[in-house]
C-alpha cells in the first residue's frame, strides 16, 4: 500500500477510537471530539492544549479567537494551514460548571495522551511545535528532555533536537496564541518565533534537493 494511504488509514482508525472514547469524564460534557486536522504525512505538527468552546462545537482545533491568531501567524511566514497537522493534548474540552475552559488535569492528560502519541507515531513529523506549557512539558518529557522543561516565557523559540535510531525530530516550544489575542507585543514575539519554524522546514527541503 502507498505510504501516505497507509498513514491516512492508520490515522482514521485512531480517529474512530477517539470519537467513542470514554477514558476520562470529559466525554460526558463534550459536544464533539476534537481529534485534530491536517495531512497524516505532515512535516510540521502543532500540538496545543485543549479544545475551547468553539472547537467543542465544531469538532475542529483552533476555530475561535486563538485560531484567528494562529492563522495570522502561519500566514505571516507563508505556511499553509492545510499542510500542518494541528491537534491538542486533550481531545475533549475541559470544562466544569462555573469554570469555563479550565486547564487540563493530570488525570485527563494521562488518559488522553496515548492518542497524541499515536498521532505522532503515524505522522513522524520533522518538526513539532508545542504551544503553551502543557504540550511543551508533555512532549519534552516524552523525548527524554524533562530536565529542559522551563516556563514557556523562558524557552519559547528554542529548538530542541532529538536524534536516535528511529527519530530525527526538532521540537520548538512557543507561546500559546491565546496570549496574543489582546496583546500586540506578544503577537510580535510569536511572529518572530514562527520564522524559526519556517527556517527549520525550509532547511529540510533544501537538504532533500
Ligand atoms: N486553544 C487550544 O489550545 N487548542 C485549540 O484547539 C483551541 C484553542
Ligand atoms: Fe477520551 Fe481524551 Fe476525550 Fe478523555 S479527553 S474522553 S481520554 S478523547
Amino acid at each position: 500500500m502507498d505510504e501516505v494511504l497507509k498513514k491516512e488509514t492508520a490515522m482514521e482508525k485512531i480517529r474512530q477510537e477517539t470519537l467513542n472514547c470514554k477514558k476520562c469524564p470529559l466525554y460526558k460534557t463534550r459536544t464533539k471530539v476534537v481529534f485534530g486536522t491536517g495531512p497524516a504525512n505532515a512535516k510540521l505538527m502543532i500540538t496545543s492544549e485543549a479544545p475551547g468552546y468553539y472547537e467543542d462545537r465544531k469538532g475542529e482545533p483552533f476555530v475561535g479567537a486563538a485560531g484567528k491568531v494562529l492563522d495570522e501567524l502561519l500566514e505571516s511566514v507563508g505556511i499553509k494551514r492545510k499542510d500542518v497537522f494541528i491537534c491538542n493534548v486533550l481531545k475533549c474540552r475541559p470544562v466544569t460548571p462555573a469554570l469555563e475552559n479550565r486547564a487540563p488535569s493530570p488525570e485527563e492528560i494521562r488518559a488522553c495522551t496515548p492518542y497524541l502519541e499515536k498521532q505522532i507515531e503515524i505522522i513522524k513529523p520533522e518538526v513539532i511545535c508545542t504551544l503553551g506549557n502543557y504540550s511543551t512539558a508533555f512532549i519534552l518529557e516524552k523525548y527524554g528532555l524533562k530536565n529542559q522543561i522551563e516556563g514557556i516565557s523562558k524557552i519559547h523559540g528554542k529548538v530542541f533536537k532529538v536524534k536516535s535510531l528511529f527519530t530525527s525530530l526538532k521540537i520548538v516550544p512557543l507561546y500559546h496564541p491565546a496570549v496574543a489575542v489582546y496583546n500586540p507585543n506578544m503577537k510580535e514575539i510569536l511572529k518572530k518565533d514562527f520564522k524559526t519554524l519556517k527556517v527549520l522546514l525550509e532547511k529540510k527541503i533544501l537538504k532533500q534537493v
